[in-house]
């Protein structure tokens, strides 16, 4: 087995990131959260936001959702959605497509979309319309469709299967959230797209967190650009870093193709109490 990135820090929680050892992680872990994208944009080895919570569970569903098998896309029954955004909600209707008739034959119910109540008006309005993608809220039949969306709020904790993740906020363009997957021992969590975000450290403040999943999409020189489009960069994540007092394994996300060995540098350069590194696709993550 082939270990990246494995440490302990001073919280005394047990982290481990894994290049995928499904089989080994899901002993030494109950949970396991694998990568299927994390890159700001498409191009060959990069894919966009996505994550498979166990096996039933996706947060985000970016373009690293077209690696999974058919019989892993069949088993998942939730999808949450950070925000409306392209590269984080383009798979959900090819994944409907494809998993209905496997669904229907094993009466399987609708895979519940959940997203804040903006989110879900934006994808019925320009996604779902019957002229982006067919409604999946309505098919194969309205009685049994493929999709079902569920509004969510911050701070609401939803328990799906053995999952238990809260909703953050997160502070974009668009309405956005972020994600808190529960472990037993502390928390897998994931930031979504955000710049600065006083709300999210003054909730982190009492969650034990293990790991976190933190976007920085642009260089410093493109601060402005940052700036405008509600994202981060270096200069700015160590100033959002700061406000989590507890030394944490960082994971860098959401950070444009090419550009990975540019922002890592900054990054690295940063002076900071937490342990960071890039995240890669096809990572496989234990939830302590
Ligand atoms: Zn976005
Ligand atoms: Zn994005």
């Amino acid at each position: 087995m082939r270990r990246i990135g494995l440490r302990r820090p001073a919280s005394g929680l047990s982290i481990a990131a894994f290049l995928p050892t499904p089989a080994a992680s899901r002993q030494a872990f109950p949970m396991q959260i694998r990568v299927l994208g994390c890159s700001g944009s498409i191009a060959a080895g990069s894919r966009t936001t996505s994550f498979l919570v166990g096996d039933h569970v996706l947060i985000d569903a970016g373009t690293g959702v077209g690696d999974l098998t058919l019989d892993e896309l069949s088993r998942i029954d939730h999808i949450l959605v950070t925000h409306s955004h392209l590269d984080h909600v383009l798979a959900i209707g090819l994944l409907a497509d494809s998993v209905t008739r496997r669904r229907r034959a094993a009466q399987r119910p609708p895979i519940r979309v959940h997203a804040l109540t903006a989110t879900i008006d934006a994808l019925r309005q320009h996604v779902f319309n019957g002229i982006i993608w067919p409604d999946f809220t309505r098919l194969p039949d309205v009685v049994n469709p493929m999709l079902q969306f569920s509004a969510i709020t911050v701070g609401q904790v939803l328990e799906l299967g053995s999952a238990r993740i809260e909703v953050l906020p997160a502070s974009h363009t668009v309405p956005a959230v972020g994600y808190a997957v529960l472990g037993a021992a502390g928390a897998w969590v994931f930031t979504g797209d955000t710049g600065p975000n006083a709300a999210l450290w003054q909730r982190l403040a009492s969650l034990p967190v293990a790991t976190l999943v933190i976007e920085t999409a642009f260089r410093d020189d493109e601060h402005a650009l940052a700036d405008v489009s509600r994202h981060l960069c270096p200069s700015q994540l160590a100033v959002e870093l700061a406000q989590l007092t507890t030394p944490t394994q960082v994971y860098i996300t959401h950070i444009k193709p090419g550009e990975v060995d540019a922002v890592m540098t900054e990054v690295r350069a940063l002076s900071t109490r937490h342990h960071i590194q890039a995240l890669h696709t096809g990572q496989v993550m234990g939830l302590p």
